[in-house]
């Protein structure tokens, strides 16, 4: 099929949600892809976070291909290896207790809402159920997570909303005024991503951990973009000296496939028990065998690749006439250009450069393993966009 006729046919069969670039993506090797029609790309989007180790990547495929040779469903009412081994993976690297797979960001945060509630319920009856998430904050876009996304055009069409959110500043302070005796949680990205790639605070988020704690206001940390390497930690929580008590994944954590898993700390490990929460395909054992490969090889080597990887683009990235800040944490990466983000990302896309945008902003999520030629091809590009 031609690329005028995908196109065509896109049009008349897909919901118009999305507003796409044009190109029809086939196939890759690591950061590196290529259109139907043969043309190269570098790609600094990872498919927003998730292509971690880019694209056809050998262990990865030979994991999945393995348990494809198995079975590739069993739905959670019988045992199937790779979930277990995968779960007892995230307990070990991170000191989580319990967890429970889903499918996507959106259903790993709704579960950690229900999670939150219960906790409260069981302990102080009903009325402590509200939720204080941020301004600008991103959790989703089932019902209640795009109630909990702090952003007003999130909050059109579709109403009634689940009630019981609060939007804080991201500072102790706006956090603290937010919270009421009837609060359960505060949920919050570390780096808000689709708000424009801003980190918080590490001071104003240990402060607002202290207070959740001494309140029994349970901390939850979406790392549904920030988890699996991308700040250069396993998850962002650990460079800011916090132990969250729910902590959700997605995106990066299969490796390309849909996996959403929310990890459950001392206080709230036995919240859920049978018939409170449940999914057909969450815990997937095709996507938990893909995650044990990616999150098996993220290790110290990796990680500390990371935050090279960080340094090197963003030291050249920051001299980039035309550039007027570079924000974000490790390879998740925000440019606030003079120049519209929109035209960026297409000028960039026509000379061979995928990049993503987050509101204002130019956002670059590089697959964790792009190699250096990868990264200069990729820096040329936006140099030779920005700096025009
Ligand atoms: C992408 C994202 C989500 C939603 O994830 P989906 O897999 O699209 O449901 C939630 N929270 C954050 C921080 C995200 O970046």
């Amino acid at each position: 099929m031609s690329f005028e006729q995908l196109q065509s046919e896109d049009k008349a069969y897909i919901a118009g949600t999305y507003s796409r670039f044009p190109v029809a993506l086939v196939r890759g090797e690591g950061a590196t892809l290529f259109s139907e029609d043969g043309k190269k790309y570098v790609d600094f989007g990872s498919g927003i976070a998730v292509n971690i180790f880019g694209v056809n990547d050998a262990p990865w495929k030979e994991a999945v291909i393995a348990q494809l040779n198995r079975i590739q469903h069993a739905s959670n009412l019988y045992y199937t290896a790779p979930q277990i081994e995968l779960a007892k993976l995230l307990c070990e690297k991170t000191g989580a207790k319990k967890v429970f797979f889903s499918n996507s960001g959106a259903e790993a945060n709704e579960c950690a809402i229900k999670a939150a509630r219960k906790y409260s319920f069981d302990k102080y009856g009903e009325g402590r159920f509200r939720i204080v998430t941020l301004k600008n904050s991103f959790h989703g876009r089932t019902m209640a997570t795009l109630s909990a996304t702090g952003q007003d055009v999130m909050h059109r069409f579709f109403m009634p909303f689940p009630e019981g959110f609060d939007y804080a500043e991201p500072t102790f302070e706006g956090v603290r005024s937010a919270c009421s005796s009837k609060t359960c949680a505060v949920m919050l990205e570390l780096v808000q991503g689709e708000g424009g790639v801003r980190a918080l605070d590490a001071d104003e988020v240990k402060r607002i951990a202290a207070f959740c704690a001494k309140n029994d206001i349970l901390l939850i940390v979406d790392e549904v973009q920030t988890g699996n390497g991308r700040t250069g930690t396993l998850y962002a929580y650990e460079q800011f000296g916090i132990l969250p008590d729910i902590v959700t994944t997605a995106k990066g954590l299969a490796g390309g496939l849909p996996l959403g898993a929310t990890m459950f700390f001392a206080k709230t490990e036995a919240v859920f028990s049978a018939g409170d929460h449940g999914s057909t395909f969450g815990g997937n054992p095709v996507a938990c065998a893909g995650a044990v490969s990616i999150l098996s090889r993220i290790d110290r080597d990796l990680l500390l690749e990371v935050q090279g990887k960080s340094a090197y683009l963003r030291t050249h990235l920051g001299r980039i006439r035309g550039v007027r800040e570079v924000t974000g944490l490790g390879l998740m990466i925000g440019l606030d250009a003079e120049k519209d983000a929109r035209s960026v990302a297409e000028a960039c896309l026509e000379r061979g450069l995928l990049v993503l945008t987050a509101k204002t902003k130019v956002r670059l999520l590089p697959p964790l393993t792009i190699r250096k030629d990868e990264m200069d091809f990729g820096l040329n590009i936006l140099n030779e966009v920005l700096g025009q």
